[in-house]
């Protein structure tokens, strides 16, 4: 039975034996984990008690959605989890741009200056901050808000020396992202987070340290908050939605910073007591449940594929036994072949849409071919099993997800035969 069941899947017998050996070797690794999920777990059972959450609140509003009570534990639950003052969680954020375009454009004004202190972000903020010409002249800079990269470090991390010297009385927003992203470059760790707070609030207190804070909920014990950023914003569809919020991103933080983007949200006037919710409560509040536990099988799946590449010989980042501050696994094929038998092999494992096979392909705002492999419940929901990659040297993949460890290590499996055969 079991053996049919590889075949079935496409993995040779030699690789279920390879990833038998390499289970007993991350065990302890898995179990540090599983740790962390189990007080991420408590975190979160222990916020949504103290909203003493009952069936009626997972209903949702409709219209003007006034006085919509889940939507308002929702956001308290959110704000003690991600630890700020305040929070705004909504399905109508279409995306983790759109939240982090809301907080930082309800947030800044014209004559200011942000500081990108982790480098160039994420390539979608490039347009919102004015890094790429925004078509309809919308972006930050356009409405009079100037930006400055600061570089990281040749180590990856952030030249905390240059933050501080490049800070000017217009400084008035300080940008970090905690994942690495799709690039090569480390995640942030909570002490650096810490230390670029420090620094800048020393400067001035009314210095917002921001942080795009997507791929890093509950990879860790706290949250960006607990070191003192004053305001963060993320996607539902990520990983604080455990896999089923269908929609939607949420911002944290101080108070006022979060009433701020809400207007930006909504309207001017309009705060943060309007907006309907629809049906999307329930998959929300019971996603953000189920969130540590994915998040935990999603990092053990990554733990999986990079002591599984690494054996086969491919350079991965992390290594397997690299602290996580990201749910992010790259790594690094010898051709564009490889990374096309890895991606083709991720979609092959998926519940959904497994018969389609990915092809590289150009995308807005990309210079080089991508292929995507996303077999999901949530079109682009990248908690569930995905892979990204670019196809250009070095060839690095980005694998990340996997709403159970075991489909997780299937799909590495199916995707490594894939790649051992193309190689042949
Ligand atoms: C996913 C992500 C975003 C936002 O992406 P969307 O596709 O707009 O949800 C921003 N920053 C980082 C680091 C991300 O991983």
């Amino acid at each position: 039975m079991q053996t049919s069941l590889w075949q079935r899947f496409g993995v040779q017998p030699d690789l279920v034996a390879l990833a038998d050996k390499i289970e007993t070797e991350i065990l302890p690794i898995r179990q540090e984990i599983e740790a962390i999920v189990a007080h991420n777990q408590m975190r979160v059972v222990a916020a949504l008690q103290n909203q003493h959450l009952s069936d009626w609140h997972l209903n949702g509003s409709t219209g003007y959605g006034y006085g919509d009570m889940g939507r308002e534990a929702l956001d308290a639950a959110y704000a003690e989890l991600m630890q700020t003052e305040a929070a705004l969680v909504r399905p109508h954020f279409v995306s983790g741009t759109h939240a982090i375009a809301c907080a930082m454009m309800g947030n800044l004004q014209a004559g200011q200056e942000v500081l990108l202190a982790s480098g160039r972000p994420y390539d979608t903020l490039e347009g919102v901050i004015g890094l790429r010409p925004a078509p309809l002249g919308n972006s930050l800079l356009d409405l009079g808000v100037n930006h400055r990269v600061i570089p990281l470090t040749d180590e990856g991390q952030i030249d905390l020396e240059a933050v501080a010297a490049a800070i000017t009385p217009q400084t008035a927003m300080i940008h970090l992202q905690r994942s690495r992203g799709y690039s090569t470059r480390p995640p942030l760790t909570l002490e650096q987070i810490g230390q670029v707070v420090e620094l800048a609030h020393n400067a001035s207190p009314n210095i917002i340290v921001f942080i795009d804070n997507c791929y890093g909920e509950f990879v860790e014990r706290e949250e960006p908050g607990a070191v003192g950023v004053d305001l963060m914003a993320g996607s539902l569809i990520k990983n604080p939605g455990g896999g089923l919020a269908i929609s939607g991103g949420y911002i944290a933080g101080r108070e006022l910073y979060v009433a701020r983007a809400a207007e930006r949200l909504t309207a001017p006037g309009l705060s943060n007591e309007m907006g309907a919710t629809f049906g999307h409560l329930r998959p929300m509040l019971q996603g953000l449940f189920l969130a540590p536990d994915a998040v935990g099988a999603a990092l053990q799946g990554a733990v999986f594929a990079a002591a599984l590449f690494q054996e086969l010989g491919f350079p991965v980042s992390p290594l397997p036994n690299e602290l996580r501050h990201d749910i992010i696994q790259s790594i690094q094929f010898a051709n564009a072949e490889q990374v096309i038998a890895f991606c083709q092999g991720i979609q092959a494992a998926a519940p959904v849409d497994a018969h389609v096979r990915p092809e590289p392909g150009d995308l807005p705002g990309y210079s080089d071919p991508v292929i995507m492999a996303a077999g999901t419940f949530v079109l682009g929901g990248s908690l569930e099993l995905s892979a990204d990659a670019p196809l250009r040297p070095p060839y690095n993949a980005y694998y990340q997800g996997g709403l159970t460890y075991a489909h997780a290590r299937l799909g590495i499996l199916m995707a490594a035969s894939r790649v051992l055969n193309q190689q042949e």
